[in-house]
């Protein structure tokens, strides 16, 4: 039985149909409200999610307000040129290693929270999320999926001007301001997701479509960059990875996000991001 964990003010709670269910209640205080603690109990996870229905709801999803699903993780990795088509667009080379950034945890916002817009070359890019659910070192990539918890869906939210202010390029915080990293709605885990290697993944920007590519055309696989990462360091519960975006981003196109303008990002069965900007 999987599950889809969210957050509600802080706290953690299952989603199943029409209503939510607080996992600190639902558990009896066996875990704790942390939605970035409660990744690390799938085992638990998936035990209270199949019990749920026999238990008194807490909300219905249409009255609460999801923030991030993990708020406050200790490690955000972000994917460089992780598509062909995306590599093609910005003409690099296909890379032979995985180019990976940070995302500073402070950028984290909801599924339907809005992008405060900074500069006038903010780009959008829609990605598939990786939440890890194990502490892990040195996985293979046959074990790779056993460490992770979930996917979600982000938005990789990047100030051109910024990302390509120095000379080598730095992008972390150019994909780091406030409010530059949506996510969500929930982490869902695999099992629910149907092919969880061939995601069909789009985003559009008021209405229209920019981005349309599915997850089996990732370069480095989700579990190439579990084993790649957990190679250099440590893995925890609540880890995130944006795996990359594919083609249609809007620094080829000189199409960037303006206040007003609405991002919606899907992917199916996982779920969509809608974050109006500002
Ligand atoms: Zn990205």
């Amino acid at each position: 039985m999987g599950f889809r964990l969210a957050n509600v003010d802080g706290r953690a709670v299952l989603v199943h149909d029409e209503n939510v269910y607080d996992v600190e209640a639902l558990s009896g205080g066996e875990l704790g409200p942390d939605p970035t603690e409660a990744v690390a109990a799938g085992v638990k996870l998936h035990e209270l999610a199949a019990a749920v229905e026999d238990a008194e709801p807490t909300a219905k999803l249409a009255d609460v307000f999801l923030g991030p699903p993990i708020p406050t993780p200790r490690h955000v990795f972000g994917v460089g040129l992780n598509y062909r088509s995306h590599a093609a667009e910005t003409g690099s080379e296909l890379p032979s290693i995985p180019m990976i950034f940070t995302k500073f945890p402070g950028c984290l916002v909801g599924p339907t929270s809005e992008i405060a817009v900074v500069s006038d070359s903010t780009d959008y890019e829609a990605e598939l999320v990786v939440v890890i659910g194990a502490r892990v070192r040195d996985v293979t990539a046959d074990e790779a999926w056993d460490a992770v918890a979930g996917l979600t869906v982000g938005q990789d939210v990047s100030d051109r001007g910024l990302q390509f202010a120095t000379t080598p390029a730095q992008f972390s915080l150019g994909k780091s301001h406030d409010t530059y990293g949506p996510t969500g709605p929930f982490v869902v885990s695999p099992d629910l997701v149907g092919d969880r290697d061939d995601l069909a993944i789009r985003c559009e920007v008021n209405g229209e479509v920019r981005q349309d590519d599915t997850t089996a055309n990732l370069i480095f696989s989700v579990p190439d960059l579990v084993a790649y990462l957990s190679s250099v360091l440590t893995l925890y519960p609540g880890d995130l990875i944006f795996t990359g975006t594919p083609a249609g981003v809007g620094r080829p196109q000189g199409k960037f996000l303006h206040p007003g303008d609405t991002v919606h990002t899907t992917i199916d069965g996982v779920g969509e991001l809608t974050n109006r900007c500002r």
